[in-house]
């Protein structure tokens, strides 16, 4: 499934989150993801390829603040300061990708960075939505926040299914991380598409056959690039992908 892409129909309600809710450390969790670029040889290599991209972006975009906006980084003259790309972050097209969510309030609600947010540097709680409820038969999502929740909250909703003891799932892209762990940690099948109810079934095979339950990682293996951790807390899931990420 193309990143970013919303494939499924919903019930938006354009409103901001309720004043009282603190989602102070989810996003400062969100925004640690963003940061985390491929370790040393990958970050050289990033570099290389967003200096290019920079350099790209200069030339195509005449207005200082357009090239501002681009991926929420501010570009300066030089390399100062270069586009990098995070567990969670954008491709070099500007599509955003990854996302991270917590349960919220009743079993079915959860709290998920909007559509189309990886590019932003640094999020805040206007870049966050709340799912009051997924259907997955049906295809549909009702949600409330400023931006349609992610296009991959299906994919959270069946993880929150599993049992009522996750609180928190976070989808990263790595290209490292996902070449290295393909079918040596739980690994859905390359021919399910993403928010399906075959998806659904499958990572239910997973969790009762292949040791998701313990190991609370999968990768997905018909959307490249694409891991998904949980944990009973924030702090629980981000630790286990950086200890993947650090292995
Ligand atoms: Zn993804």
């Amino acid at each position: 499934m193309k990143e970013g892409v919303i494939k499924f129909s919903y019930d938006w309600k354009k409103k901001p989150l309720p004043a009282s809710l603190d989602i102070g450390e989810l996003v400062k969790y969100r925004n640690k993801l963003r940061d985390c670029t491929g370790g040393i040889k990958e970050t050289k290599r990033q570099m290389e390829h967003g200096f290019s991209l920079t350099k790209k972006i200069l030339s195509q975009s005449p207005q200082r603040s357009q090239r501002r906006d681009f991926l929420g980084l501010e570009i300066k003259k030089g390399n100062s300061e270069l586009p990098v790309y995070g567990l969670i972050g954008a491709d070099e097209n500007g599509v955003g990708y990854g996302n991270i969510s917590v349960r919220y309030k009743s079993s079915g609600q959860f709290i998920i960075s909007a559509s189309d947010t990886g590019k932003i540097k640094r999020a805040g709680k206007y870049h966050f939505t709340v799912v009051n409820s997924v259907d997955i038969k049906k295809n549909f999502v009702s949600c409330a926040g400023m931006k349609v929740a992610s296009s991959e909250s299906m994919t959270h909703d069946i993880i929150y299914n599993l049992s009522s003891g996750i609180k928190c799932v976070i989808h990263v892209h790595n290209l490292r991380l996902w070449k290295k762990f393909l079918n040596k940690v739980p690994t859905t099948s390359k021919t399910i598409s993403y928010g399906t109810t075959e998806m659904a079934n499958d990572i239910r095979r997973l969790w009762v056959k292949s040791g998701l339950k313990e190991k609370r990682i999968l990768v997905m293996a018909g959307h490249e690039g694409g891991l998904v951790v949980f944990g009973e807390s924030i702090e629980e899931a981000y630790s286990l992908i950086m200890e993947y990420f650090n292995e």
